[in-house]
């Protein structure tokens, strides 16, 4: 009798020590994966629009460049939207490792923005002509891409200009009409 009484809470101890154990790890992993889907997918606050200020290049050119001038170990930015030179078309939009890696970048002075902020880049210098209409078109469709998959709000996608004392994007770029573009298209966001 006395026999049974104490071996029988042993092997169930055993067997919920295992489940137990199974449960913390399972959390575990799940506590893992969200903050990590979090971090990667909805971290993002901002977007910030740059141009190059160049009038020619790729993701390939501007890479080199910021690794061998800035030191940085990628491109500053996490798109890049083509203006046709460079084997490139008009309106092609390249994403960089980066981006991939859902790394902060380098294209602002406030680190808050390079870390909560997605970096989109046109090649070209806006400031001496308007972007090109292909260019803008891919523009704003990618805005509107990034602030619905990411939650980012239409009035936090800003150019580098309002956050610090530069013309970047250019000074012909009207950010408050870009924002507009891109309320409109995702008023109609049945195909994004
Ligand atoms: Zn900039």
């Amino acid at each position: 009798m006395p026999h049974r009484a104490r071996s029988a809470p042993v092997r169930s101890g055993r067997k919920w020590r295992l489940r137990y154990f199974l449960l913390g790890f399972l959390f575990l992993l799940l506590g893992y994966y969200s903050i990590d889907y979090y971090w990667r997918e909805k971290r993002w606050r901002w977007i910030i629009v740059h141009h190059t200020a160049g009038d020619r290049g790729n993701m390939e050119y501007y890479r080199e460049l910021h690794q061998k001038e800035r030191g940085w170990p990628d491109i500053a930015y996490h798109f890049l939207i083509n203006n046709g030179s460079y084997n490139t078309m008009p309106g092609q939009i390249e994403v960089s490792d980066t981006w991939q890696n859902r790394s902060h970048h380098y294209s602002t002075k406030k680190t808050s923005l390079n870390y909560f902020g997605i970096a989109v880049a046109l090649v070209g210098n806006f400031s001496r002509y308007p972007i090109p209409g292909l260019q803008k078109e891919a523009l704003v469709e990618l805005l509107a891409r990034l602030a619905l998959d990411h939650g980012v709000a239409v009035e936090n996608i800003i150019g580098h200009r309002e956050v610090w004392t530069t013309e970047c994007p250019g000074s012909r770029v009207d950010m408050q009409e870009i924002r507009n573009l891109v309320r409109e298209r995702l008023g109609q966001d049945r195909s994004l």
